[in-house]
């Protein structure tokens, strides 16, 4: 932090205060050369994230629409609503990460089947006919293959986990150890 007096780069912090419940740090500091004392204010960075839509149109990233939609997909599937909420955390957070805070709807839509993927094939195939805009029953058919092949390579890549797991189990000690 550069003194405003007299432009040096070095200064010492003299005191140190957490303001607003938390979020910031307020802090006193003097500067190495003239002794000029100043006070700077750490803050957390609030950027809101944008959210492209489909027809070019921009919007501010809401989590109660992400919510909203996997609880309609997950109607009747007995997901619990704490397991979307955790979803929706996850999402936001991987979008947070992103620099420029810029997400096409086509992206949240994306990480939103990933994680569903995981919980329900019932919502899955919901949320994508809505996201995907299905026409057709070959839409289904496509997506119900490719989930199909995502769960069969799942399985083969825990299989070859565990297979390696017992492998080592199975290992002499090398003799020469
Ligand atoms: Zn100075």
């Amino acid at each position: 932090m550069e003194c405003p007096s007299c432009h040096y780069s070095q200064t010492r912090v003299i005191e140190s205060r957490t303001t607003d419940k938390g979020r910031s740090v307020r802090r006193r500091r003097e500067c190495l050369r003239c002794h000029y004392r100043f006070t700077t204010y750490e803050r957390i960075e609030f950027v809101p994230i944008t959210v492209i839509k489909k027809d070019g149109s921009t919007e501010s990233f809401d989590r109660t629409k992400i919510l909203r939609g996997l609880v309609r997909a997950c109607e009747k599937t007995g997901v619990k609503l704490e397991t979307l909420e955790r979803v929706v955390e996850k999402i936001e957070w991987e979008i947070e990460q992103k620099r420029p805070r810029v997400v096409t709807s086509k992206e949240i839509g994306d990480l939103v089947l990933a994680h569903l993927s995981h919980i329900s094939q019932v919502a899955y195939i919901r949320f994508a006919s809505v996201y995907k805009n299905f026409t057709s029953i070959e839409d289904f058919v496509t997506m119900l293959q490719e989930l199909e092949n995502k769960t069969m390579e799942e399985e083969n890549h825990k299989n070859s986990l565990e297979g390696e797991t017992s492998g080592q189990n199975n290992q002499k000690i090398p003799e020469n150890l």
